[in-house]
């Protein structure tokens, strides 16, 4: 029989608000996360004792390749996302990246940023909320004149037409393509 348990096959990988949820996954998932997450553990606390614990119940650290991390930047600047991720955000969001090539996995990042589900979406990466709803539609940041109120689609501080300041308005929503499975 080719039956297989979709939960075998998963892997999980998590966020720095993932891990410190203390959220507890089914054993059988595998989970992930990067280097750049471990670094924001430091020895000594309760929260460093329950990274420990994930460790040693078998989560494992993987750095994304570089493919990876220059196309979540390419995509994450082009919906206007790019400073509202930090590096540790586009590493993991690379990782599943490059997780995801490989067959028959399911990959889940396991995250409450906005930012971060926004991008995953774009990217095809099915991500899974902790404690928050997630967003529901995906979303484009694009520039607006605070004085005119003209859209800017060049990537630069002040209206070319008045010159007064930019701000980032939310446009272009559309329904997800990876439906969040909470
Ligand atoms: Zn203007």
């Amino acid at each position: 029989m080719n039956q297989t348990n979709p939960i075998q096959h998963s892997i999980y990988i998590l966020d720095t608000a993932a891990i410190l949820s203390r959220k507890q996954f089914d054993d059988r998932v595998e989970l992930m996360t990067v280097s750049k997450v471990s670094e924001e553990f430091s020895p000594g606390g309760s929260s460093y004792r329950w990274f420990e614990y994930l460790l040693e119940k078998g989560l494992r650290i993987i750095d994304p390749s570089k493919d990876a991390v220059l196309l979540v930047e390419k995509t994450a600047k082009e919906y206007g996302e790019d400073t509202r991720l930090s590096e540790t955000d586009k590493n993991l969001l690379a990782l599943a990246l490059d997780i995801s090539n490989e067959a028959g996995k399911n990959i889940v990042l396991v995250t409450d940023d906005y930012s971060m589900q926004n991008i995953a979406d774009v990217l095809n990466i099915r991500f899974q909320p902790v404690l928050e709803r997630g967003i529901t539609k995906r979303f484009k940041w694009i520039r607006r004149c605070r004085g005119c109120r003209r859209i800017i689609h060049e990537d630069i501080e002040h209206c070319p037409i008045c010159g007064s300041e930019l701000s980032y308005v939310r446009s272009r929503t559309t329904p997800l393509k990876k439906k969040c499975d909470r």
